[in-house]
């Protein structure tokens, strides 16, 4: 009998892949975790039903919520991620030699076990000497920090569930002060293709420009998404993601992307029109 997985994306609208087996089915004290073995996506993990990395596409994400702010500041020495509990945000990370020192605040320690144990992928680069990592609530954590970061990457759930504080005004107020006069905050930002994410993905943007002096958007395509066309938020208090890219620096450090480069960074930012729209709309 063939097995799939299904996502539902809307209301009408559903995505689903073959699955080979079924390797982990289980509860945390926070979510419902899977790994399936897929025909298509190699190994995916899903965190109450919803699809999180998939061994083929995480590529796409982690490149893009990583290499952009950092080809946009070089000297970033000190990295807070939020989440991130599969490990290729780290992964990224830890390719940049300058930085010195990165927190990871992920809330579910089971979602770290599984995932070194199953997608060694992502989760290969967790031991390395730079990373502490706290089992905690990501926005408990930052309202203890003050001018202590360089770069904050909230690399979380969607806004509902564990995830759902960390779309705040609150969160977004307390990621301010916990960077420094330089700092940058990142997010994924959901997708705004399908109606029923748009308002959520519009509140979150105003959110963020009532709290950072510059505020933008950025795309890529991760055909595991919803609809594909995925946005990420670029927040700083003083680095322009267009204007500061240092593309001849970036490139002479020699860092060798699948999907990112310095090029691709810049046409992130050219939003289609409907997009632009709804951001604009507040
Ligand atoms: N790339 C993924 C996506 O957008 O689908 C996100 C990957 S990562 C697995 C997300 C992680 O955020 C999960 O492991 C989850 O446990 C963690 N998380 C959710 N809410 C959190 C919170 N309030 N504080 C810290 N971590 C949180």
């Amino acid at each position: 009998m063939e097995l799939w997985f299904t996502e539902h994306h809307t209301e009408h609208v559903k995505f689903s892949m073959k699955v080979k087996e079924q390797l982990v089915n289980k509860q945390s004290d926070f979510q419902h975790i899977a790994v399936l073995d897929t025909e298509e996506f190699g190994r995916v993990l899903t965190l109450d039903g919803y699809l999180m990395v998939t061994e083929k596409d995480e590529f796409i994400y982690h490149d893009m919520i990583v290499h952009v702010p950092m080809a946009t500041n070089l000297n970033i020495k000190k990295v807070l991620v939020i989440g991130a509990g599969d490990g290729g945000t780290i992964r990224e990370l830890t390719r940049y030699p300058g930085i010195e020192h990165i927190d990871m605040v992920e809330i579910d320690p089971m979602v770290v076990e599984t995932c070194k144990e199953y997608i060694p992928q992502t989760a290969c680069s967790l031991e390395d000497k730079r990373v502490h990592i706290y089992y905690e609530d990501g926005l408990k954590f930052v309202r203890r920090m003050r001018d202590e970061y360089d770069l904050i990457i909230v690399d979380s759930t969607d806004p509902f569930g564990p995830g759902e504080g960390l779309f705040t005004k609150e969160f977004y107020g307390n990621c301010y002060n916990a960077l420094n006069d330089k700092g940058i905050l990142v997010n994924q930002h959901e997708s705004t293709y399908y109606d029923e994410y748009v308002e959520a993905m519009k509140r979150a943007h105003q959110r963020i420009k009532e709290t950072f002096a510059i505020a933008k958007v950025y795309q890529a395509h991760i055909p595991t998404y919803p609809s594909g066309h995925w946005l990420f938020g670029f927040a700083s208090k003083h680095y322009d993601p267009e204007k500061d890219l240092d593309v001849e620096q970036w490139n002479a450090l020699g860092i060798k992307t699948k999907y990112y480069n310095t090029k691709l960074h810049l046409g992130a930012f050219a939003l289609p029109n409907y997009v632009k729209e709804q951001l604009s709309e507040y």
